[in-house]
C-alpha cells in the first residue's frame, strides 16, 4: 500500500466506478432501497435491478442513448438477515454498500476476474499485496482454476476449491434447480494477517469462518441455463448463448483493508459516529459493551438510509423492518447507560459522511431526525417498563432453560418488544426462547385480528396458485365499459378449482375479459353483478394475482355456473363514485404540491365509492388558510370541467413528459399515464396533473362535481393524512355537518357563525359560577364551625379529649380544612366530623405518639354508618351514609 494517507471510503467507490469506466462500462445512479422486484422487501444485491438484462431483455437504460453491456454501480443494499450478525462479526453491516460491474452477454470470465485483479493490485488503484489475496472457486470449474494460476499468476495454494453450497448462484441451483440462468462463483479474499488469526488458508477449507481471511470481493458467472434433469437425477446444466458476469464487492469491507483497520466500525465513516456514542454514553469503545456502541452507528445509518428513500415505520412490510432496525439501536443505546432520546442526534454525522453519494439524505434530513426522535421516545417509554418485566420473568428460569412463546408474545404484545430483541436479552441469561410457541400466540392473535375482515389475502389466493397456473393475464376493458360478455375460465372454491359454482355458493370467478377493477393501485376492487342464462351472481370483490389473473369473488344467487359459461358481467354504478374520487386524488395531489411546494410526496392513498385517503409527506400540521386554499384549488380545477385523458407509453417518455410516479414504486417498460388536459392558475403559475396511474377515472372533471376536505392528521413522523370527499358524498357530508352546528346554534340560541363567541361566554360564566359555589362553600363551613365556640364540644372518651362535629353540605377540601380548624380551635386530641356527604377524623401529634390511630378510628365509625375508610394515624377519612350512627359510634369506639 502507498504511504500516504489511505483512500477515503468515499474516494474507493469513485476509483471503483472510474476504474470500470476506463473498461467501457456505464457508471448508472444506485437503485433505492425499495426493491425493483417482488422477490425481496429491499434491494439486496448490486445485480438486483439488472434482473431482466440477466435474462436477455435489451441492455437500454433511462438517459442513456443506445445499449450498454457493460454497467457499473455503487448499490446501497440492506441485508436483514444480516442484522443480528452487526456488532457480533466485525465484517457484516445491515446497509452495506455493493461496488458491481456487470456484463450482459459480453465479457466473461477471463476478463472479470483479470480485471478485479488489476483493481486490487495496480499501484495506481487499489495497490494491494499480491500475496496476501487467495480466490475460492467452484470444484468443477477449471476454467477459472486457470485463468486464476496461467493468466493472474495466483499460487495454487492461494486456492481452495468448495461446491455448489459456497461457490455456485444460486446455491442450490445444479441439484435442484431453480430452472434458469445459473452459474459458478469465484470469491476473492484478503490475508489480514496473524495479528488477526493464527489460522491457515488451508484451515478456512474446514472452518469457513475466519477473522484473518475475509472474503472482499464475489464474481458470479451466470453461464448456464438449468434445464430439467436427466430421468436419472442428473443435474442438466446448458451453456448459455450469452454469458453475463455478475460482481460484488462490499465497500466498508475493502475499505477497512485499504485503511488497515481492525474491524471495519474503525473505518471513516463508522469511527466518527462510534466516538460519538462513546462522548454521549461516557463508555469508551473497547470490551464487551462495544458491541452496542457497533450496533448503535450500524444501524443508525442503514435507518437513516431506508427512511430517505421513502419508508414510513409501520407495523408491517418495510417499516417494521426500520422499526426493528431502529429499536435494537435504541435497546443498546440503553444498553450503554443513555436514558434519553440520542439515536436522532446522530442523523446529521450520517448525512455528513453519506450525503455526498446519497444526496436523497441530505434532501430528507430534518425528515429522519423526526422521524427516529419520535420512535425513539415512544420506544424508550416501553423499553422501561418491558426490561423490568422481562429481567422479572428470566430471573425465575435456570441457565439453559426456555422463555415460554407466551410470554415472549405478550412482550411483543404489551411493551412492543420485538421477538428479536427478547431473544437476545435472554440470551444474555443463557435462556433460549420458544419461538414456535411464540409464532402461534402470534397466530392467534392475528386470526383474531382478521376475523373482523372479510377477505384475508391467504383466503383469497391461497391454494388457489396452482389452480391458476397456465391461465393468461385476464384482459381488462373497464376503462371504457362497465357491462360486457365474458367466458369463464375457471372457478375456485376454499382455494381449490371446481367445475361449478351452485346457488349460495361462494367462489371465486376468472373471466378472459373483464369489465371489473381489481383492487390496485390504491382503488379498491370493483363489486357488481355476473348474469348469465338462468342464473346471476353477485360480486362481492375483484383482486388480482401478481400475474394478472382477475379472480372475482362471487355468491351465486340462482342458477349454476359452469366453466365455460358465457356470462354478462355488470359493474355496480359505485364505480362512477370511485371514478370521481380517484380523479379528485389527482388533483388534490397537484395542489398540495402548489400549495406546499414541490417537497410533498404521496406515500399511500385509498380511493373508495365513499371517500379517499391521502397520505403526504409534510412535517407540520396544514393551517386552516392551507387547507381552504388547496379545498378551492380543486373546485376550481373541478369548475373548470378540463377533459381527462389516459395513454399507454414507454416510461421513459412518461418520465420525460414529467408525469409524477409514486416514489419507489417499480413500474414496467410500458405505463399508463392520466392526464387532466387543462391546468388551473394558482397565483403566477398553472398547476397541472400528469401521473402513473393504472386507476379507473372520470372523462372530463366536471363530473366530480365537488370536492371537500374532511379532516387532515398526522399518521407517522413526517407523514400526514387527508380523507377528503367528492361529488354527493361531499354534499352529504357538508349538509351533516352544517345540520348539527345549525342545531347547536338553535339550542344556544344563537346563528351558527356566533357560535364560538357564545361557547366561550358561557365558558367563562360557568367558571365564574364555580368559584362562586367554591366561596359559599367556604363561608357555610365557617358558619357551623360558629367562630371559637366549638371547642366547648370537648368531650373525654378513652383518654383523649375528643372533638365531634355534625355539619352539612360540605365535602373533600372543605371537610379537611374543618377538621384542620376545629382541632386548632379546640386543643383537642381527636376531632370527629361528620356530615352528609363524608366523615373525618383528624388526631393531633401528641395523640399520635400516645397511640391513636385515626385510620382504625374512622375504619369503626364507618363501618357503624354504612360506610368504608381508613387512612393514616394522623387523618383519615371515609364515604358514609349516616352521619348520625357515625358519631353515636363514637361513645364504643375506645
Ligand atoms: P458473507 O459470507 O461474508 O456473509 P456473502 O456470501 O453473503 O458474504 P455476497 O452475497 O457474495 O456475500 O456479497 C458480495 C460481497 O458483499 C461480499 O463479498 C462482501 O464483500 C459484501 N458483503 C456481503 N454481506 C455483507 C454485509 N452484511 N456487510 C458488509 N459487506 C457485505
Ligand atoms: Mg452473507
Amino acid at each position: 500500500m502507498t504511504a500516504s494517507a489511505p483512500l477515503t471510503t468515499a474516494q474507493i467507490r469513485e476509483k471503483y466506478l472510474q476504474f470500470f469506466e476506463s473498461k467501457g462500462h456505464l457508471r448508472l445512479p444506485a437503485h433505492s432501497l425499495i426493491a425493483p422486484d417482488p422477490t425481496t422487501l429491499f434491494t439486496v444485491a448490486g445485480m438486483q435491478p439488472f434482473k431482466p438484462q440477466f435474462m436477455g431483455a435489451p441492455a437500454r437504460f433511462e438517459g442513456h442513448a443506445g445499449e450498454h453491456k457493460r454497467v457499473t454501480t455503487a448499490q446501497k443494499c440492506l441485508r436483514v438477515g444480516d442484522i443480528e450478525n452487526v456488532g457480533r462479526t466485525l465484517r457484516h453491516c445491515s446497509l452495506l454498500e455493493m461496488l458491481g460491474n456487470f456484463s450482459f452477454g459480453d465479457y466473461f470470465k477471463r476478463e472479470a476476474l483479470t480485471w478485479a485483479w488489476e483493481f486490487l493490485t495496480s499501484p495506481e488503484w487499489m495497490g494491494m499485496d499480491r500475496d496476501r489475496l487467495y480466490a475460492t472457486i467452484y470444484e468443477d470449474d477449471q476454467e477459472a482454476f486457470e485463468i486464476w494460476t496461467q493468466e493472474i499468476g495466483l499460487p495454487e495454494d492461494h486456492i481452495l476449491r468448495f461446491g455448489a453450497d459456497e461457490n455456485f448462484w444460486p446455491a442450490d441451483a445444479p441439484a435442484s434447480g431453480p430452472n434458469g440462468p445459473c452459474g459458478p462463483c469465484s470469491e476473492i479474499f484478503y490475508d489480514r494477517g496473524p495479528a488477526y488469526g493464527d489460522d491457515t488458508w488451508q484451515d478456512y477449507a474446514q472452518t469457513r469462518e475466519s477473522a484473518r481471511f475475509l472474503e472482499i470481493w464475489n464474481n458470479v458467472f451466470p453461464q448456464f441455463d438449468r434445464q430439467e434433469p436427466q430421468p436419472d437425477g442428473t443435474p442438466t446444466l446448458v451453456d448459455l448463448p450469452f454469458k453475463n458476469i455478475d460482481t460484488g464487492m462490499g465497500l466498508e469491507r475493502i475499505a477497512s483493508v485499504v485503511q488497515d483497520v481492525f474491524d471495519f466500525y474503525s473505518n471513516d465513516v463508522f469511527s466518527p459516529l462510534i466516538a460519538r456514542v462513546a462522548e454521549l454514553s461516557g463508555h469508551p469503545y473497547e470490551g464487551v459493551r462495544s458491541v452496542s456502541h457497533r450496533v448503535v452507528a450500524e444501524h443508525i445509518r442503514s435507518v437513516s438510509m431506508v427512511i430517505a428513500d421513502g419508508v414510513t415505520l409501520s407495523n408491517t412490510g418495510r417499516g417494521y423492518t426500520v422499526r426493528k432496525i431502529l429499536r435494537r439501536a435504541s435497546r443498546h443505546a440503553y444498553l450503554l447507560g443513555l436514558r434519553e432520546p440520542v439515536l436522532h442526534s446522530l442523523v446529521p454525522l450520517v448525512v455528513e459522511k453519506m450525503g455526498g453519494a446519497y444526496p436523497e439524505l441530505v434532501q430528507n434530513q430534518s425528515r429522519i431526525e423526526a422521524a427516529v426522535r419520535t420512535e425513539e421516545e415512544r420506544f424508550l417509554k416501553t423499553l422501561e417498563s418491558g426490561t423490568q418485566r422481562l429481567d422479572a420473568l428470566l430471573g425465575t428460569l435456570e441457565k439453559g432453560g426456555t422463555l415460554s412463546g407466551e410470554d415472549a408474545f405478550t412482550l411483543y404484545d404489551t411493551y412492543g418488544f420485538p421477538i428479536d430483541l427478547t431473544k437476545e436479552i435472554a440470551e444474555e441469561y443463557g435462556v433460549t426462547v420458544d419461538e414456535a410457541g411464540y409464532a402461534e400466540s402470534l397466530e392467534r392473535a392475528q386470526e383474531l385480528a382478521r376475523a373482523g375482515s372479510k377477505y384475508g389475502k391467504s383466503e383469497l389466493f391461497g391454494g388457489a396458485e396452482h389452480a391458476l397456473d397456465g391461465l393468461n393475464p385476464t384482459e381488462f376493458v373497464g376503462y371504457d365499459a362497465l357491462d360486457t360478455q365474458g367466458q369463464v375460465l375457471t372457478l375456485l372454491a376454499g382455494g381449490e378449482s371446481v367445475e361449478q359454482l351452485q346457488s349460495g355458493d361462494e367462489g371465486q370467478v376468472v373471466l378472459d375479459r373483464t369489465p371489473f377493477y381489481a383492487e390496485g393501485g390504491g382503488e379498491v376492487g370493483d363489486i357488481g353483478l355476473l348474469d348469465w342464462a338462468g342464473g346471476e351472481a353477485v360480486v362481492r370483490d375483484t383482486r388480482k394475482t401478481p400475474k394478472g389473473v382477475f379472480l372475482h369473488t362471487v355468491e351465486v344467487l340462482r342458477g349454476t355456473l359452469k366453466s365455460g359459461d358465457t356470462v354478462r358481467a355488470l359493474v355496480d354504478p359505485a364505480r362512477q363514485a370511485t371514478e370521481r374520487h380517484h380523479t379528485a386524488t389527482h388533483l388534490l395531489q397537484a395542489a398540495l404540491r402548489a400549495v406546499l411546494g414541490d417537497t410533498v410526496r404521496q406515500a399511500g392513498s385509498l380511493v373508495a365509492p365513499d371517500r379517499l385517503r391521502f397520505d403526504y409527506t409534510h412535517a407540520a400540521a396544514l393551517t386552516p388558510d392551507e387547507l381552504s386554499r388547496i379545498e378551492l384549488l380543486v373546485n376550481r380545477w373541478i369548475t373548470a370541467d378540463s377533459p381527462v385523458n389516459w395513454q399507454t407509453m414507454p416510461i421513459a417518455e412518461a418520465r420525460a413528459q414529467g408525469a409524477t410516479a409514486l416514489f419507489g414504486e417499480k413500474y414496467g417498460d410500458v405505463v399508463r399515464v392520466v392526464t387532466v388536459e387543462q391546468g388551473v392558475p394558482y397565483g403566477a403559475t398553472t398547476v397541472t396533473s400528469k401521473e402513473l396511474c393504472g386507476g379507473a377515472h372520470v372523462t372530463r372533471t366536471g363530473e366530480i362535481g365537488s370536492f371537500v376536505i374532511v379532516s387532515d392528521e398526522n399518521v407517522a413522523a413526517g407523514v400526514r393524512r387527508l380523507e377528503a370527499l367528492a361529488g354527493e358524498a361531499a354534499v352529504t357530508w357538508v349538509r351533516t355537518q352544517l345540520q348539527g352546528v345549525q342545531r347547536a346554534a338553535a339550542l344556544l340560541n344563537t346563528s351558527p357563525d356566533a357560535l364560538g363567541s357564545r361557547i366561550e361566554s358561557l365558558q367563562a360564566s360557568q367558571r365564574a359560577a364555580e368559584k362562586e359555589l367554591a366561596g359559599l362553600r367556604r363561608q357555610l363551613t365557617q358558619a357551623q364551625l360558629g367562630g371559637g365556640q366549638a371547642s366547648a364540644a370537648t368531650r373525654d372518651l378513652g383518654g383523649y379529649r375528643v372533638a365531634a362535629l355534625r355539619l352539612s353540605g360540605i365535602e373533600g377540601n372543605e371537610l379537611r380544612g374543618a377538621a384542620d380548624t376545629l382541632l386548632e380551635q379546640s386543643k383537642a386530641d381527636l376531632v370527629v366530623i361528620a356530615s352528609d356527604r363524608g366523615l373525618v377524623v383528624k388526631a393531633s401529634k401528641d395523640a399520635v405518639a400516645r397511640g391513636v390511630h385515626a385510620g382504625q378510628l374512622v375504619g369503626k365509625l364507618a363501618a357503624a354508618a354504612g360506610g368504608k375508610g381508613g387512612g393514616r394515624p394522623d387523618m383519615a377519612q371515609a364515604g358514609i351514609q349516616d352521619p348520625d350512627a357515625a358519631l353515636s359510634a363514637l361513645d364504643t369506639a375506645f
